[in-house]
């Protein structure tokens, strides 16, 4: 599903009084809304608005009406944001993949392992992540360089997709970890995955959508939570993962493009999150921030 983001650029008085009135105006639709910098020098930001391809006219006209209720009304703008085939990227390529000592590989390839490497045996199929996309090689990096100076005890990978990531955190730490996915083939995968990986018993699976589930409830407070989705869902995600988190919890996110970055970290600061550090992988983001 394609996603519109609808815009406006204003100073930064005038982007406090419109991000105000649009969420105000747009809370019930639900309508992620951010507030980013833009233009540091000369003190522009940009308020946006994203919405399904399907309602973005009536947004856009909805927005058009609220705004021309103030003195000077912003110009809107428009722009498609582009869509992602997840299960085509599935399929890209199936050489191992190498990222800090995770090895990921198919079964054809278990002859690569080497002594000391964290090998996880995953075949490209139905759910996405066999580590070759930037986005999860992006999150395995951030996984294992974190594992390097912390040992968080209660993890979350919600859209595990393969389970990937879960595995990884599992067999390196040793701790369990949910995963959930809001496709349930997706979570059956997972589970077979972590089994033939060795941690069906740390990787607990779930089918849900976003935290609609009780198991997150019985389940948190998490101290590190990755989640490899999108930038929309992870905005609208972001008062969820602060209720989820431990204070100085960690929090790993990507499927984000480079120009999405800022409004996505606005989004968490809003929330209280930290910005630790952005990597950039082939176009993708990977950032990392604590509660
Ligand atoms: N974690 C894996 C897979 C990432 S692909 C990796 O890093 O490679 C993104 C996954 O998130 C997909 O499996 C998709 O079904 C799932 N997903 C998308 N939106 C979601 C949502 N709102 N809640 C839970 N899962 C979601």
């Amino acid at each position: 599903m394609a996603q519109t983001r609808i815009y406006m650029n204003a100073s930064k008085s005038e982007a406090d009084a419109l991000f105000k009135l649009l969420d105000a105006r747009f809370e019930e639709d639900g309508l992620p809304i951010s507030v980013f910098e833009a233009d540091e020098e000369n003190g522009r930001f940009e308020v946006s608005l994203y919405a399904e391809e399907e309602d973005a006219d009536r947004v856009f006209n909805e927005v058009g009406e609220a705004v021309a209720t103030l003195p000077d009304p912003p110009q809107l703008l428009r722009e498609v944001l582009p869509e992602i085939d997840w299960v085509a990227h599935s399929l890209e390529g199936l050489k191992p993949v190498r990222v800090g000592r995770f090895l990921i590989h198919g079964s054809h390839d278990r002859n690569l392992r080497r002594i000391g490497d964290l090998a996880i045996e995953i075949e490209a199929g139905l759910a996405f992540g066999t580590g070759h996309h930037g986005t999860t090689a992006g999150c395995l990096q951030a996984i294992a360089d974190l594992l390097k100076r912390e040992k968080p005890r209660n993890a979350l990978d919600l859209g595990t997709g393969s389970a990937v990531l879960a595995i990884a955190l599992a067999r390196a730490a040793r701790i369990p970890v949910l995963a959930t996915d809001i496709d349930p083939i997706a979570t059956q995968v997972a589970a077979e995955n972590a089994r033939l990986n060795g941690v069906g018993a740390l990787v607990e699976t779930h089918t849900a959508p976003g935290f609609h589930n009780r198991i997150f409830a019985e389940r948190k407070p998490f101290d590190l939570i990755v989640a490899n989705i999108l930038a929309r869902p992870l905005m609208r995600l972001a008062p969820q993962m602060a209720n989820h988190l431990t204070p100085g919890g960690a929090l790993i996110l990507s499927g984000i493009l480079e120009r999405q970055r800022d409004a996505v970290v606005a989004s968490y600061v809003n929330q209280g999150f930290r910005h630790i550090r952005t990597q950039a992988r082939e176009g993708w983001v990977t950032i990392i921030l604590r509660r």
